[in-house]
């Protein structure tokens, strides 16, 4: 069984829309949409947007249906200029940007208490796959760490700051939660995000470039599932 969770529902209508053999049932008011795609099992839900639904949902999905790995699936702002509007990032890790104890535990940014990790790690072979796949479509797909966050990230300075701090090559608001969630249960991860806004301030690109963008991520996830 493989999950899949993206934040919104335009980041999931074009898989659910294919799949067969469906059955849902709604829990904490999360919608989990179990079937059958491209001859795969899996189960997919609208988690909503920011880091405390996202992980709701991801361990919700791991307790109710055990699956081996959790793709995100969805759209993200860049902070490489290597990415332009409706390019795929991949992540080879994911950091929450706005975790912070430093002042008193002396941590570094980043740094989650418990696990004591700032990059949280994604399946490095599913990473490999996903942009041999993306090669073959000629998508433009870099591999990186993506930051996650509870804000969106609109400003020169804020989207400065993550990137030099993390190296970081796109900003979201899910992807950290659910690898966070994946990493304590031992499941894989996978953070699949296609870029919709440049992440400084020209918040009308996000409005205008979601739609493909979030089609897009779903069009290499669809290629995945037939192919691995
Ligand atoms: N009301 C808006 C809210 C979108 S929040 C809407 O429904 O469209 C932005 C979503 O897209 C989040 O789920 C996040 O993961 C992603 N995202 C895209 N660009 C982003 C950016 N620049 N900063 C943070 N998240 C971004």
């Amino acid at each position: 069984m493989i999950g899949i969770i993206a934040a919104m529902q335009i980041e999931a209508d074009s898989l659910i829309a294919e799949m067969t053999e469906t059955s849902s049932e709604t829990i904490s008011g999360t919608t989990y949409i179990k079937g059958n795609l491209r001859e795969k099992k899996i189960v997919v839900a609208v988690c909503g947007i920011g880091k405390c639904f996202a992980a709701m949902c991801a361990q919700t999905m791991i307790l109710r249906y055990q699956p081996t790995l959790i793709i995100n699936t969805g759209v993200a702002g860049a902070l490489s200029d290597r990415l332009d509007i409706y390019d795929i990032a991949i992540a080879t890790s994911a950091v929450q940007h706005d975790f912070d104890t430093t002042d008193i535990d002396n941590d570094p940014i980043g740094n989650i208490p418990g696990i004591r990790l700032v990059n949280l790690p994604c399946s490095q072979n599913v990473a490999q796959t996903l942009i041999q796949l993306a090669k073959k479509l000629d998508i433009n797909v870099l591999p990186g760490v993506i930051a996650t966050g509870d804000v969106f990230v609109s400003c020169k300075e804020r989207k400065a700051f993550i990137r030099d701090t993390f190296t970081a090559i796109a900003c979201e608001m899910e992807g950290g939660a659910i690898a966070q969630v994946c990493y304590v249960n031992d499941v894989e991860c996978a953070i699949i995000r296609s870029i919709s806004d440049n992440a400084d301030g020209e918040v009308e690109e996000y409005d205008k470039f979601k739609y493909k963008a979030a089609e897009n991520s779903c069009k290499l996830l669809l290629e995945f599932l037939a192919k691995a």
